[in-house]
């Protein structure tokens, strides 16, 4: 029976056309199934969790061992919507992870490639500074993980090309029109916009840092983070060949250790090098952050770059705002919150969903119709939390 004569206005609804949404309506969409997309701005805007030009992608993901395969399946897909829309997205530049021995960076980099046999490489302190000049300055115990599947995502671009892709297998996309709530039942949901409702069996939320305010059962946190870009100085080389993905474990202010991530300049642009995401996390209101840079609040940064990067400029050249959304665990959420399956959410970043954004969609495509997922994703349940009481502990640090 068509979906009018089920009196619905279509059979799945995906809210916000980020990252993730727009990957989950085009995989909905490619899958026949009658898909609105309904977006509060325009896809590849800059107001939410994918603003910044470039993310960091690897396969050898350090924040759980599990993340690798969706990663590999985003690639795929991610190449799927580079043929679709003649853009390159995901630029394969290899990646070193840098940090002592038994560090989080390195030891969760080697515990991903050895369940999944990624091909890293682990190099002493000399053999980095030999292959990576730009990482001369290491503390001699250091150690590095080379992941040459790693790279950079352009989380704009894709988010254009998902959408488009969207909207060429079928899906309705409506931007510029904000859900109000949504209202689930034993027949399906209300979703209601400001001047409008529509009637559909069933929801993907992928709302980023504002799915809270519509499904507030998942314990999320909105938080505002700066991006930072920095030059290099006059005459030296920091483009991205020279200094391709890191994540490096650098002193902080009080001497601790500290993760500073990043890449050198892509042709025309600036290297972009960022600090840690941690807590105390607060929750910001992602309609209210602060755009503006307050006093002092790259001076850590701008000294980690000073001690770190000679060729570089310590001053960021350039910064903007954007808004994480953290769970207690430092994983995303992926999945039903009921088993009738008429809401799915798909978010909960942490700071480093991007690169899986098109594997997430898909996974929140195939929760919403039941289809088996194309990876375990057990650990990303949405509805993990719900045993645990008290006061969100603030996330699980780092992440990219
Ligand atoms: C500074 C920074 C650095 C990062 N670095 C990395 C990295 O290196 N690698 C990596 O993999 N990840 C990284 N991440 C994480 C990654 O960029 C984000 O997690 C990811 O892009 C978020 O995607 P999303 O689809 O969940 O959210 P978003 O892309 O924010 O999409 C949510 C969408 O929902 C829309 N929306 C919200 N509410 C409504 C509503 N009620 N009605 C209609 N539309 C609505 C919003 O407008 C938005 O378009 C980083 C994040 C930040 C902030």
């Amino acid at each position: 029976m068509t979906d009018a004569r089920r009196g619905l206005d279509a059979e799945v609804a995906v809210i916000g056309l980020g990252a993730i949404g727009s990957s989950a309506a085009w995989q909905l969409a490619a899958r026949g199934v009658d898909v609105v997309g309904i977006e509060q701005h325009e896809p590849g805007h800059a107001h939410g969790g994918s603003t910044g030009r470039t993310r960091l992608f690897r396969v050898a993901c350090l924040e759980h061992p599990g993340l690798a395969p969706i990663a590999r399946r985003a690639r795929e897909l991610w190449r799927e919507l580079e043929a679709s829309s003649g853009q390159e997205l995901l630029l394969e530049t290899g990646g070193i992870m840098i940090g002592q021995p038994g560090s989080r960076i390195v030891e969760g980099t080697l515990a991903a490639a050895r369940e999944h046999g990624l091909p890293v490489e682990r190099l002493d302190a000399a053999e980095v500074a030999r292959r990576l000049p730009a990482h001369a300055a290491l503390d001699p115990g250091d150690v590095g993980v080379w992941d040459p599947e790693a790279g950079v995502l352009r989380p704009e671009a894709a988010i254009v090309a998902a959408a488009e892709a969207a909207r060429a297998a079928g899906a309705r996309i409506r931007t510029g029109e904000r859900v109000l709530a949504i209202e689930p039942d034993d027949a399906g949901v209300t979703v209601r916009l400001a001047s409008d409702e529509l009637r559909v069996a069933r929801v993907v939320v992928a709302a980023g840092p504002w799915i809270g305010r519509l499904v507030p059962e998942v314990p999320l946190v909105p938080h505002r983070v700066v991006q930072t870009w920095f030059a290099p100085k006059e005459g030296r080389d920091a483009g991205i060949d020279r200094l391709p993905v890191f994540i490096r474990s650098v002193p902080g202010l009080g001497g601790e250790p500290r993760w500073i991530w990043g890449h050198g300049a892509l042709p025309g642009d600036l290297v972009k090098v960022g600090g840690e995401f941690d807590g105390p996390f607060s929750a910001d209101d992602p309609d209210a952050i602060d755009r503006s840079l307050a006093p002092g609040e790259t001076d850590e940064l701008r000294d980690q770059v000073a001690a770190t990067f000679p060729d570089l400029e310590p001053e960021p050249a350039a910064w903007t705002t954007c808004i994480m959304a953290h769970t207690p665990d430092g994983q995303f959420v992926v999945g039903a919150m009921d088993d009738d399956r008429r809401v799915v959410v798909a978010g909960g970043c942490s700071g480093h969903s991007c690169k899986h954004a098109a594997a997430l969609g898909e996974l929140a495509a195939q929760a919403a119709l039941g289809e088996a997922p194309t990876t375990d994703v057990a650990f990303l349940d949405p509805r993990r939390f719900a045993a645990a009481s008290g006061p969100h502990p603030g996330p699980d640090p780092g992440g990219l």
